[in-house]
């Protein structure tokens, strides 16, 4: 429910922290698109940004054609005779019957088979009988059905990709049904990261008492596994500011973007911010969201830094809110607005206003209607709550508590078929 936000005891108000949506327009502020780019095969331009723009030197289709297997007619001559026509040919998809239609004629064709110019229409296989050398047809005949026209897909000359645009399994389908081979694409950002803390210990060794596995080199690894970057994994750095300070000076020198995780809050061991004041500048280090409060975003030489918090589920959420709408503006393409659907909480969701927040959780449909519900524990430690998800439940900086059967707003995770 919403409620006018005010600084005190009951809410979650920061003055210091910054709102999520001005975070990430200052980020896009300070971001300048890279614009090298490079020509490559289209098998590799998968999920890649064009660099300049594409445009079709092709009809597609290219002919007229069938969008049946069935008989090309012309209507007018069809009606003369009595919608009984003999057969004057066939026509397959790559061998065409290239005559027009006679007089009483009629041309069998397949589907994607080029059908003559003065055809206007193709009857379906099964609704035409055989009567001899005759062929009946039904008389609910409509002008140009099961016609597939020249260009009805892509007219030539179209644009069919702009600076920007991201390519798909569709854009690949559209680039080689023009016959492109190659393309040009703005060149991957460099993105390297390493985690901090002194009680990180690498997969592969034994845990003293104490420590524990770094596991955010691995979630960093497979959100940018999906991305069109270049990554390096630089590895665990001790919670000692002389060594990142160095750390950070070194991966500045090839790096468009550095992420780090941990030591960015408030803790006697949080040396993040000193590092970047003392090797770059810092932007701003405080959101006001939940998971994912502190966040250093600043520069270093001209590479840009996301200092993203230790807890696995902040370090998931800042990422996927800050850093991927970072490299799409390297990239130069256009911003995504978020995609929010509503849904009815199957929950009672305890919230303080003052920061906007994401709950992971579970979207349902039964009878019509759409429900959440989430995925137990909410600590932002708790990695189990992300992996049983399909949704955040977002509750933005204005809402205090939900109750049970109260609409909320999610955001889907992207459908995997
Ligand atoms: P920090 O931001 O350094 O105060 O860390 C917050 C919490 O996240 C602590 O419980 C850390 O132990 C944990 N944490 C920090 N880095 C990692 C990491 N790389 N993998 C797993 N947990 C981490
Ligand atoms: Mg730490």
């Amino acid at each position: 429910m919403k409620e006018i936000i005010k600084n005190s005891c009951i809410n979650e108000f920061d003055p210091n922290a910054l709102e999520e949506i001005q975070a990430i327009n200052k980020i896009i502020k300070v971001i300048k698109p890279n614009k090298s780019s490079e020509k490559v095969n289209i098998k590799d331009a998968l999920h890649r940004t064009i660099s300049s723009s594409v445009r079709a030197s092709i009809n597609v289709p290219s002919f007229k054609n069938s969008a049946m297997d069935g008989y090309a007619i012309n209507l007018h001559d069809l009606k003369l005779n009595k919608f009984k026509l003999s057969e004057i040919g066939v026509s397959f998809a790559g061998k065409p019957f290239r005559s027009s239609l006679r007089k009483g004629g009629t041309v069998r064709v397949m589907t994607g088979a080029l059908i003559p110019k003065n055809a206007d229409a193709v009857i379906m296989k099964e609704m035409v009988s055989k009567e001899g050398i005759y062929i009946n047809f039904p008389q609910n005949i409509k002008k140009n059905q099961n016609i597939r026209f020249a260009g009805e897909d892509i007219k030539k000359g179209e644009t069919v990709f702009k600076q920007g645009d991201e390519l798909d399994f569709s854009g690949l389908s559209i680039l080689s049904s023009l016959g492109i081979e190659y393309v040009d694409v703005f060149c991957k950002p460099k993105v390297s990261y390493f985690s901090s803390g002194d009680e990180l210990v690498a997969t592969g060794k034994k845990l003293q008492q104490g420590q524990i596995y770094d596991s955010n080199r691995y979630l960093l690894h497979g959100l940018l596994k999906d991305l069109p970057v270049v990554f390096t994994d630089l590895g665990i750095v001790k919670d000692k500011k002389l060594h990142l300070v160095n750390k950070l000076r070194r991966a500045s020198e090839k790096s468009d973007i550095i992420i780090t995780t941990g030591g960015v809050s408030v803790g006697d061991a949080d040396y993040i911010k000193d590092a970047l004041n003392e090797v770059g500048s810092v932007g701003f280090w405080k959101i006001a969201i939940k998971p994912g409060r502190p966040l250093a975003f600043g520069k270093i030489n001209d590479s840009y830094f996301f200092g993203l918090p230790g807890n696995p589920v902040s370090a998931a959420v800042t990422f996927q809110l800050f850093v991927i709408p970072a490299i799409n503006r390297l990239l130069s393409q256009k911003r995504k607005k978020m995609i929010l659907i509503k849904a009815i909480s199957k929950n009672k969701l305890k919230k303080k206003p003052g920061r906007t927040e994401y709950k992971r959780a579970i979207l349902s449909t039964i009878n019509n209607k759409t429900y959440v519900e989430t995925t137990g524990l909410q600590g932002s430690n708790i990695m189990m709550s992300m992996l049983k998800a399909n949704c955040y439940i977002r509750l933005s900086a204005d809402i205090s508590n939900v109750s049970k059967g109260d609409i909320v707003e999610i955001i889907p995770f992207s459908t995997k078929f």
